[in-house]
């Protein structure tokens, strides 16, 4: 039990790697605001109550803090399926990859449950949970480090997390008729995986697209790709040591998060270089879009689940 303590320790900073004002809290009720903005039925068929249930499991995912147990089987929201459990995604990898053994570094086994549970429990809450449980690993796929995957957490930052998206932009995009559109245009199918897979390739479309005033670099450079065989990939390396600074920090490490302050220096030509200033609006924009997306997703998974829970009532 020796090493446990330290682990937990570490586990309860996962909590707090995705700001809860920032993230997962935040997430489904703004995708519920969005089916209610397009009149969509499923807009009124979810109640508040609802969301609030799956936003709990959705939030609580990462803290192990979801007071839940399942009929059956073992529990996905337990701090120590956490543990052993962790939150990445690897396309080419589905089937996971362990770390000493022991940590399973995909989150294959947790979805499994929330599916099973999902499926076979008859109780309305706990649909909704394992729901919930199933769209935080859909909102995580809005965050880059998690699909390309380069491996973060307490202490190891992904860039991403030190953000607030931009408020005002995604209110007035999801009060507006904006995303209507794109929920219309989006084919899916009623298993929940297939949204999952939705969230990964509109990250990696995002992942695709240049930088602006740097048309040279894409945003994707910010990342070295896993190599072949190997799960994780990583956070960008300049291939030159370039100085990047990160909350008023210098950083004497070549890696270049997004965020940063800095020269990004492409790996494949060190001609390319995009400058970044403080508190770049490029970043914020490109961030306020993942977090669109992750909304997207989400109602989608609200859609296609409807048919499934019609008998709740
Ligand atoms: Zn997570």
């Amino acid at each position: 039990m020796k090493f446990v303590l330290p682990l937990l320790l570490l586990i309860s900073g996962f909590a707090h790697a995705y700001k809860p004002e920032v993230g997962h809290s935040k997430i489904l009720p703004l995708a519920h605001k969005l089916l209610q903005t397009c009149n969509l039925s499923a807009g009124t068929f979810y109640s508040k109550s609802d969301i609030k249930i799956m936003t709990k499991a959705s939030a609580g995912m990462d803290s192990g803090e979801v007071d839940f147990s399942p009929e059956t089987g073992k529990n996905p929201f337990s701090i120590w399926s956490r543990i052993m459990n962790w939150h990445f995604y690897n396309k080419d990898m589905p089937s996971g990859e362990t770390f000493l053994w022991l940590f399973e570094k995909s989150y294959k086994n947790t979805w499994m449950l929330l599916a099973q549970g999902y499926k076979q429990t008859k109780n309305n809450t706990h649909k909704l949970t394992y729901l919930g449980g199933m769209a935080h690993f859909i909102e995580d796929m809005a965050n880059p480090a998690h699909v390309i995957p380069a491996f973060h957490m307490i202490g190891i930052k992904d860039g991403i997390d030190d953000f607030e998206p931009d408020h005002e932009t995604l209110t007035k995009r999801i009060n507006g008729q904006y995303l209507c559109n794109t929920l219309n245009k989006a084919t899916i199918n009623s298993d929940p995986i297939s949204i999952r897979n939705w969230s990964v390739e509109q990250t990696y479309k995002e992942l695709e697209k240049r930088i602006p005033h740097c048309p040279d670099l894409k945003w994707g450079d910010f990342y070295d790709k896993a190599k072949k065989g190997q799960f994780f990939g990583d956070f960008h390396t300049n291939p030159t040591r370039a100085p990047s600074i990160h909350n008023d920090q210098k950083y004497t490490s070549k890696t270049f998060y997004i965020g940063d302050k800095g020269k990004l220096v492409s790996n494949t030509d060190s001609n390319l270089v995009c400058d970044f200033k403080d508190n770049d609006p490029r970043y914020i924009k490109f961030i306020t879009q993942l977090f669109e997306n992750a909304i997207i997703a989400d109602a989608l998974l609200l859609i296609s689940q409807q048919p499934f829970l019609s008998n709740k009532l």
